[in-house]
Protein backbone atom coordinates (compact mmCIF):
# COMPACT_ATOMS: atom_id res chain seq x y z
CA UNK A 1 0.00 0.00 0.00
CA UNK A 2 1.44 3.61 -0.84
CA UNK A 3 1.59 6.10 2.08
CA UNK A 4 -0.98 8.86 2.22
CA UNK A 5 0.44 12.12 0.62
CA UNK A 6 1.13 14.72 3.44
CA UNK A 7 0.11 18.12 1.43
CA UNK A 8 1.00 21.63 2.84
CA UNK A 9 -0.79 24.61 1.53
CA UNK A 10 0.18 28.22 2.93
CA UNK A 11 -2.36 30.73 3.48
CA UNK A 12 -5.30 28.51 2.74
CA UNK A 13 -7.71 30.07 5.03
CA UNK A 14 -9.76 31.61 2.24
CA UNK A 15 -9.68 32.45 -1.55
CA UNK A 16 -6.92 30.10 -3.84
CA UNK A 17 -5.33 29.00 -1.11
CA UNK A 18 -8.58 27.14 -0.05
CA UNK A 19 -9.24 26.13 -3.12
CA UNK A 20 -6.00 24.24 -3.97
CA UNK A 21 -6.44 22.53 0.08
CA UNK A 22 -9.91 21.53 -1.33
CA UNK A 23 -8.77 19.80 -4.61
CA UNK A 24 -5.53 18.11 -3.38
CA UNK A 25 -7.45 16.95 -0.14
CA UNK A 26 -9.99 15.20 -3.52
CA UNK A 27 -6.81 13.60 -4.61
CA UNK A 28 -6.61 11.82 -1.23
CA UNK A 29 -3.51 13.84 0.24
CA UNK A 30 -3.36 14.70 3.96
CA UNK A 31 -3.42 18.50 3.54
CA UNK A 32 -2.03 20.96 6.08
CA UNK A 33 -3.94 23.87 5.69
CA UNK A 34 -2.00 27.21 6.76
CA UNK A 35 -2.73 30.16 7.89
CA UNK A 36 -1.62 33.10 9.90
CA UNK A 37 -4.42 35.07 11.69
CA UNK A 38 -7.62 33.71 10.41
CA UNK A 39 -7.83 30.42 12.48
CA UNK A 40 -11.68 30.05 12.56
CA UNK A 41 -11.73 30.47 8.81
CA UNK A 42 -9.05 28.11 8.70
CA UNK A 43 -11.33 25.98 10.60
CA UNK A 44 -13.96 26.21 8.02
CA UNK A 45 -11.20 25.01 5.94
CA UNK A 46 -10.83 22.11 7.54
CA UNK A 47 -14.66 21.19 8.56
CA UNK A 48 -14.92 21.43 4.29
CA UNK A 49 -12.63 19.32 3.47
CA UNK A 50 -13.66 16.69 6.31
CA UNK A 51 -17.46 16.78 5.31
CA UNK A 52 -16.43 15.64 1.40
CA UNK A 53 -14.85 12.87 3.10
CA UNK A 54 -11.08 14.14 3.06
CA UNK A 55 -8.61 14.83 5.62
CA UNK A 56 -7.08 18.18 6.65
CA UNK A 57 -5.40 19.56 9.77
CA UNK A 58 -4.50 23.17 10.37
CA UNK A 59 -1.52 24.79 11.41
CA UNK A 60 -0.72 28.62 12.68
CA UNK A 61 2.45 29.88 11.18
CA UNK A 62 3.56 33.34 9.90
CA UNK A 63 5.35 32.60 6.82
CA UNK A 64 7.71 35.07 7.15
CA UNK A 65 8.98 34.42 10.46
CA UNK A 66 12.19 31.59 10.00
CA UNK A 67 12.03 30.29 13.42
CA UNK A 68 8.02 29.70 12.90
CA UNK A 69 8.50 27.88 9.74
CA UNK A 70 11.03 25.58 10.86
CA UNK A 71 8.82 24.45 13.37
CA UNK A 72 5.84 24.12 11.31
CA UNK A 73 7.83 21.57 9.41
CA UNK A 74 9.56 19.99 12.46
CA UNK A 75 6.09 19.43 13.73
CA UNK A 76 3.98 17.67 10.33
CA UNK A 77 7.22 15.65 10.06
CA UNK A 78 7.48 14.06 13.72
CA UNK A 79 3.53 13.91 13.31
CA UNK A 80 3.01 12.61 9.88
CA UNK A 81 6.80 11.39 8.96
CA UNK A 82 6.60 13.17 5.56
CA UNK A 83 5.93 15.96 3.64
CA UNK A 84 5.77 15.26 -0.28
CA UNK A 85 3.46 18.34 -1.73
CA UNK A 86 4.37 22.09 -1.03
CA UNK A 87 1.94 24.78 -2.00
CA UNK A 88 3.52 28.66 -1.33
CA UNK A 89 0.37 30.49 -1.62
CA UNK A 90 0.33 32.71 1.56
CA UNK A 91 0.64 36.30 0.14
CA UNK A 92 -0.45 40.04 0.70
CA UNK A 93 -0.44 43.25 -1.03
CA UNK A 94 0.65 47.03 -0.22
CA UNK A 95 -0.05 48.65 -3.49
CA UNK A 96 0.97 52.42 -3.38
CA UNK A 97 3.37 54.19 -6.10
CA UNK A 98 7.12 54.48 -5.68
CA UNK A 99 7.47 57.54 -4.53
CA UNK A 100 4.38 56.71 -1.63
CA UNK A 101 5.84 53.31 -0.98
CA UNK A 102 7.34 53.13 2.75
CA UNK A 103 10.32 50.86 3.37
CA UNK A 104 7.92 49.10 6.12
CA UNK A 105 5.24 48.57 2.85
CA UNK A 106 8.03 47.07 0.53
CA UNK A 107 9.58 44.92 3.43
CA UNK A 108 6.29 43.27 4.86
CA UNK A 109 5.13 41.95 0.50
CA UNK A 110 8.63 41.12 0.22
CA UNK A 111 9.05 39.03 3.79
CA UNK A 112 5.69 37.07 3.15
CA UNK A 113 5.50 36.77 -0.59
CA UNK A 114 9.20 35.78 -1.47
CA UNK A 115 11.12 35.13 1.94
CA UNK A 116 7.92 33.26 3.14
CA UNK A 117 8.21 30.75 0.41
CA UNK A 118 11.95 30.46 0.67
CA UNK A 119 11.35 29.75 4.65
CA UNK A 120 8.93 26.96 3.79
CA UNK A 121 11.10 25.53 0.76
CA UNK A 122 14.18 25.48 3.05
CA UNK A 123 12.44 22.86 5.64
CA UNK A 124 9.67 21.09 3.16
CA UNK A 125 12.98 19.99 0.80
CA UNK A 126 15.33 18.92 4.02
CA UNK A 127 12.40 16.33 3.95
CA UNK A 128 12.17 15.75 0.41
CA UNK A 129 15.59 15.03 -0.24
CA UNK A 130 15.53 12.60 2.23
CA UNK A 131 12.81 10.75 0.55
CA UNK A 132 13.77 11.85 -2.85
CA UNK A 133 11.04 12.60 -4.01
CA UNK A 134 8.81 15.88 -4.07
CA UNK A 135 6.56 18.80 -5.62
CA UNK A 136 6.29 22.26 -4.19
CA UNK A 137 4.48 24.61 -6.43
CA UNK A 138 4.71 28.74 -5.65
CA UNK A 139 2.20 31.25 -6.35
CA UNK A 140 3.72 34.47 -8.61
CA UNK A 141 1.69 36.31 -10.41
CA UNK A 142 1.28 38.09 -14.08
CA UNK A 143 2.52 41.09 -12.18
CA UNK A 144 5.86 39.65 -11.73
CA UNK A 145 5.93 38.71 -15.30
CA UNK A 146 4.55 41.53 -16.74
CA UNK A 147 5.10 44.57 -13.89
CA UNK A 148 1.81 46.80 -12.79
CA UNK A 149 2.45 50.42 -11.93
CA UNK A 150 1.74 51.06 -8.06
CA UNK A 151 2.49 47.39 -7.33
CA UNK A 152 6.72 47.88 -7.26
CA UNK A 153 6.92 45.64 -3.78
CA UNK A 154 4.32 42.68 -5.15
CA UNK A 155 6.06 42.70 -8.34
CA UNK A 156 9.40 42.27 -7.44
CA UNK A 157 8.12 39.61 -4.82
CA UNK A 158 5.97 38.02 -7.53
CA UNK A 159 9.36 37.99 -9.95
CA UNK A 160 11.33 36.18 -7.17
CA UNK A 161 9.64 33.85 -6.80
CA UNK A 162 10.21 32.91 -10.95
CA UNK A 163 13.93 32.98 -9.86
CA UNK A 164 13.34 30.71 -6.80
CA UNK A 165 11.53 28.18 -8.39
CA UNK A 166 14.30 28.14 -11.12
CA UNK A 167 16.96 27.54 -9.10
CA UNK A 168 15.56 25.68 -6.51
CA UNK A 169 14.32 23.24 -9.52
CA UNK A 170 17.92 23.22 -11.11
CA UNK A 171 19.06 22.51 -7.33
CA UNK A 172 16.75 19.45 -6.28
CA UNK A 173 15.60 17.61 -9.66
CA UNK A 174 18.53 14.70 -9.33
CA UNK A 175 16.37 13.61 -6.39
CA UNK A 176 13.11 13.78 -8.46
CA UNK A 177 11.78 16.93 -6.26
CA UNK A 178 10.10 18.94 -8.72
CA UNK A 179 9.47 22.89 -8.32
CA UNK A 180 7.31 24.97 -10.81
CA UNK A 181 5.34 28.14 -10.39
CA UNK A 182 1.85 29.19 -11.16
CA UNK A 183 1.41 32.56 -12.28
CA UNK A 184 -2.22 33.76 -12.19
CA UNK A 185 -4.00 36.74 -13.17
CA UNK A 186 -7.18 38.00 -12.22
CA UNK A 187 -8.58 35.42 -9.69
CA UNK A 188 -11.72 36.51 -7.80
CA UNK A 189 -10.39 36.46 -4.47
CA UNK A 190 -10.41 39.11 -1.11
CA UNK A 191 -7.36 39.98 -2.78
CA UNK A 192 -9.45 41.23 -6.12
CA UNK A 193 -12.95 42.47 -4.15
CA UNK A 194 -11.04 45.46 -2.64
CA UNK A 195 -10.25 47.04 -6.08
CA UNK A 196 -12.32 49.86 -7.13
CA UNK A 197 -14.63 49.12 -10.03
CA UNK A 198 -13.12 51.46 -12.75
CA UNK A 199 -9.65 49.24 -11.56
CA UNK A 200 -11.67 45.78 -12.18
CA UNK A 201 -13.26 47.03 -15.62
CA UNK A 202 -9.85 48.27 -16.87
CA UNK A 203 -8.22 44.59 -16.19
CA UNK A 204 -11.49 42.89 -17.82
CA UNK A 205 -10.06 44.38 -20.67
CA UNK A 206 -6.56 43.06 -20.76
CA UNK A 207 -7.92 39.79 -20.29
CA UNK A 208 -9.17 38.28 -23.95
CA UNK A 209 -11.51 35.90 -21.76
CA UNK A 210 -13.56 38.71 -20.75
CA UNK A 211 -13.49 37.70 -17.41
CA UNK A 212 -11.90 36.96 -13.97
CA UNK A 213 -11.06 33.36 -13.10
CA UNK A 214 -12.08 31.31 -10.19
CA UNK A 215 -9.81 30.30 -7.32
CA UNK A 216 -10.44 26.40 -8.64
CA UNK A 217 -8.61 27.06 -12.16
CA UNK A 218 -5.59 27.94 -9.94
CA UNK A 219 -6.68 24.50 -7.77
CA UNK A 220 -6.79 22.39 -10.74
CA UNK A 221 -3.53 23.63 -12.37
CA UNK A 222 -1.82 22.84 -9.21
CA UNK A 223 -3.24 19.69 -8.73
CA UNK A 224 -1.89 18.53 -11.62
CA UNK A 225 1.64 19.57 -11.16
CA UNK A 226 1.53 17.86 -7.98
CA UNK A 227 0.34 14.60 -9.16
CA UNK A 228 2.04 11.79 -10.93
CA UNK A 229 1.52 12.94 -14.12
CA UNK A 230 3.43 16.20 -13.82
CA UNK A 231 6.73 14.01 -13.19
CA UNK A 232 9.02 15.32 -15.84
CA UNK A 233 7.91 19.47 -15.37
CA UNK A 234 9.82 21.57 -13.58
CA UNK A 235 11.06 24.73 -13.39
CA UNK A 236 8.52 26.32 -15.15
CA UNK A 237 5.83 29.15 -14.38
CA UNK A 238 2.59 28.61 -15.78
CA UNK A 239 0.59 31.32 -16.86
CA UNK A 240 -3.28 30.80 -15.57
CA UNK A 241 -4.82 34.20 -16.70
CA UNK A 242 -7.17 33.89 -19.73
CA UNK A 243 -5.07 34.62 -22.18
CA UNK A 244 -3.14 37.49 -20.65
P1 LIG B 1 -6.29 36.24 -0.15
O1 LIG B 1 -7.69 35.93 -0.45
O2 LIG B 1 -5.94 37.61 0.32
O3 LIG B 1 -5.72 35.15 0.89
C1 LIG B 1 -4.40 35.24 1.33
C2 LIG B 1 -4.07 34.09 2.25
O4 LIG B 1 -2.70 34.22 2.67
C3 LIG B 1 -4.93 34.04 3.49
O5 LIG B 1 -5.27 32.70 3.76
C4 LIG B 1 -3.99 34.58 4.58
O6 LIG B 1 -4.27 33.99 5.84
C5 LIG B 1 -2.65 34.09 4.08
N1 LIG B 1 -1.51 34.83 4.62
C6 LIG B 1 -1.23 36.16 4.49
N2 LIG B 1 -0.10 36.45 5.13
C7 LIG B 1 0.36 35.29 5.68
C8 LIG B 1 1.49 34.94 6.46
N3 LIG B 1 2.41 35.87 6.82
N4 LIG B 1 1.65 33.64 6.84
C9 LIG B 1 0.74 32.72 6.50
N5 LIG B 1 -0.36 32.99 5.77
C10 LIG B 1 -0.54 34.26 5.36
O7 LIG B 1 -5.34 36.01 -1.45
P2 LIG B 1 -5.61 35.18 -2.80
O8 LIG B 1 -6.21 36.11 -3.78
O9 LIG B 1 -6.26 33.89 -2.51
O10 LIG B 1 -4.11 34.93 -3.27
C11 LIG B 1 -3.39 33.76 -2.96
C12 LIG B 1 -2.02 33.81 -3.66
O11 LIG B 1 -2.20 33.96 -5.07
C13 LIG B 1 -1.17 34.99 -3.21
O12 LIG B 1 0.18 34.61 -3.18
C14 LIG B 1 -1.39 36.02 -4.31
O13 LIG B 1 -0.35 36.93 -4.41
C15 LIG B 1 -1.49 35.10 -5.52
N6 LIG B 1 -2.21 35.72 -6.64
C16 LIG B 1 -3.51 36.10 -6.53
C17 LIG B 1 -4.15 36.69 -7.60
C18 LIG B 1 -5.59 37.12 -7.57
O14 LIG B 1 -6.07 37.70 -8.56
N7 LIG B 1 -6.34 36.87 -6.51
C19 LIG B 1 -3.43 36.90 -8.81
C20 LIG B 1 -2.12 36.51 -8.88
C21 LIG B 1 -1.50 35.92 -7.80
P3 LIG B 1 -4.57 34.85 7.20
O15 LIG B 1 -5.81 35.65 6.93
O16 LIG B 1 -4.73 33.79 8.23
O17 LIG B 1 -3.37 35.73 7.39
Amino acid sequence: MTEQKVAVVTGASRGIGKAIAMELARTGALVIVNYNGSREKAEEVKAQIEAEGNQAEIRQCNVADFKSCEDMFQEIISAHGRVDILVNNAGITRDGLLMKMSEEDFDAVVDTNLKGAFNCIRFASRQMLKQRSGRIISLSSVVGVYGNAGQANYAASKAGIIGLTKACAKELASRHITVNAIAPGFIETEMTEVLSEKVKEAAKAQIPFGTFGQPEDIAKTAAFLASDDARYITGQVICVDGGM
